[in-house]
């Protein structure tokens, strides 16, 4: 059975965040490591991070899957900023010591003209050098919908970065919203796009999803997530990937349009559905 949670807030730290989470009925949860536009992560408590752990534990919580500023581009055209992202990501990865063992998702970012092979290699840079010394932490690439420059739109670009970092600690995230609007048809072939992540990349490396219903039409390129069952996924999809042998146990995390009470519905809906499954 996958782990079910959606996007919390962090603003009141991480224990209130499993408590939040268990309250809504999620076994997982993912949140903003730092504010989504500024670029200052707040002071650390080590001690609520470490009273979160143990709760989680006690709970049966699967790993929880923080993310990256969207801001923090490792593959961007200007050479400071570029710096000054990877210097984000490897003080979030230093920071993500006080959460062990859990999962730091992130967008792997926009070339912006560079072309998606000096991107790459850009992006492969960052994590090299964030990545070591080892810090307990599996870093996970995004699958992204190909807006505009952005890396990580086809499984090989993701490939390319996972064989240039050559660790096991990076993995994938797949987003539903993100690969159906990147042209990966898991509404009528789901069995066949996990078989060409499996063949491209191997699904030893997909370690969480992000479940998300797709405003726009198949392949579009777009990237506005709707609420579950209301866009061009449907419910359908929802349905088999949650009961999906090859996805159980796997955190599964909403980033639908919704405040605390819709993602409780969301996730009674996807439990149900699973549940009926057995
Ligand atoms: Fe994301
Ligand atoms: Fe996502
Ligand atoms: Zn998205």
């Amino acid at each position: 059975m996958p782990y079910l949670g959606c996007h919390l807030s962090a603003s009141k730290g991480d224990l209130a965040m499993v408590r939040t989470a268990q309250s809504i009925g999620a076994d997982t949860f993912a949140f903003f490591t730092r504010n989504p536009r500024g670029s200052k992560a707040k002071p650390q408590d080590l001690v609520d991070s470490a009273k979160a752990m143990s709760l989680m534990g006690q709970l049966g919580f699967g790993k929880l899957v923080a993310h990256g500023a969207y801001t923090m581009n490792l593959c961007t055209a200007d050479p400071d900023a570029r710096d000054f992202a990877a210097s984000v990501l490897a003080e979030d990865l230093q920071r993500m010591a006080a959460l062990p063992e859990q999962y730091y998702n992130f967008h792997p970012g926009s070339h912006v003209g560079q072309g998606a092979e000096a991107g790459i290699e850009q992006i492969v840079g960052a994590l090299r050098r964030a990545l070591e010394p080892a810090y307990p932490v599996t870093v996970l690439l995004e699958t992204m919908a190909g807006k505009g420059s952005e890396v990580g739109g086809s499984f090989q670009e993701l490939k390319d970065i996972i064989d240039g970092v050559g660790s096991d600690s990076v993995g994938v995230c797949l987003d539903t919203c993100h690969v159906y609007d990147a042209g990966y048809d898991i509404v009528n072939d789901l069995d066949g796009v996990l078989a060409e992540f499996d063949r491209i990349i191997g699904l030893d490396r997909l370690k969480a999803l992000h479940l998300n219903d797709s405003k726009n039409p198949f392949a579009s390129h777009k990237d506005r997530h709707e609420c579950i069952g209301q866009g061009s996924l449907g419910l359908e999809t929802f349905r088999r990937i949650v009961t999906h042998p090859l996805l159980a146990d796997k955190p599964m995390i909403l980033e639908t349009p919704n405040e605390l009470p819709g993602y409780a519905e969301e996730l009674r809906l996807l439990r149900d559905m699973i549940m009926n499954e057995r």
